[in-house]
């Protein structure tokens, strides 16, 4: 059985809080702090917007903030994109790339996410990838090989010895309820662990968080946080309230 270093639980919250919104849940969210395990590390990804009311809550803080998306230019003629380089002089430590909702509704492709990533990690902000096939992929027996290509081209362009993240989204469970069987999950998360190893080996590829996201909810978080490929949690819709998201950081490891 493989051993965890530390476990994940990290909010997307999409495009939902205001700055107000944001603040007080975060205040709340801290009263909390001293009922998880340390070895869980929270995270949030937060609405653009959003940025700098949570910069200034989360300061000198233990828990990891950042974008849902960077541009992988630092600055230019990019009307209504995210500098990464202003991310992180905001205090950022990571950003999220390569989200579902980003492949699918804003067309983002591998090649854009492996930019993305080479700019994120240049810049000192650890990416966290995501991956993860359709409903009509999974039926036709394609996940592996969609969720193996996709995390290759998404890493083209990589340094492996720089922090990274790998968050394995199943399209079909993202806000539908429909969460990934524990078993399933830890299937998807195999094959991603063993297809790093190839490309940075065996180390590189042990200490990479992988994070499952998908109708992660408090009733399915501790069976699926005992998985040993399972290092983290992705979590859209129960991160938006207080109590499911507490619940869910309180997972024994
Ligand atoms: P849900 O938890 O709402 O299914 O969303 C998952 C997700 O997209 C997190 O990035």
């Amino acid at each position: 059985m493989r051993k965890k270093q530390c476990f994940v639980v990290a909010a997307n919250w999409k495009m939902f809080k205001s700055p107000l919104e944001s603040e007080k849940f975060l205040n709340e969210f801290m009263s909390f702090q001293k009922d998880f395990s340390n070895k869980v590390q929270n995270l949030f990804f937060v609405p653009a917007m959003n940025l700098a009311a949570v910069a200034t809550i989360l300061k000198g803080t233990p828990i990891l903030w950042g974008a849902q998306n960077i541009h992988y230019e630092s600055e230019g003629a990019f009307t209504g994109e995210n500098s990464p380089k202003v991310l992180k002089e905001m205090g950022a430590q990571i950003c999220l790339i390569g989200h579902s909702e980003r492949r699918t509704l804003f067309f983002e492709t591998d090649e854009l996410c492996a930019k993305k990533v080479k700019a994120a990690q240049g810049l000192g902000l650890a990416p966290m990838i995501c991956v993860g096939e359709s409903l009509s992929e999974r039926k036709s027996g394609k996940t592996f090989q969609i969720i193996t290509e996709q995390l290759r081209n998404s890493l083209k362009l990589f340094d492996p010895k720089k922090k990274f993240y790998l968050a394995y989204e199943p399209v079909w469970a993202i806000g539908t309820g429909q969460v990934a069987t524990s078993k399933e999950a830890q299937e998807a998360h195999l094959i991603l662990r063993n297809e790093l190893k190839d490309i940075m080996g065996e180390q590189g590829a042990d200490a990479t968080p992988i994070l499952y996201g998908g109708s992660v909810k408090p009733e399915n978080a501790q069976e699926l946080s005992d998985q040993d490929q399972i290092d983290g949690f992705l979590i859209g819709g129960a991160s938006l309230k207080i109590e499911s998201l507490v619940q869910i950081a309180k997972v024994k490891i």
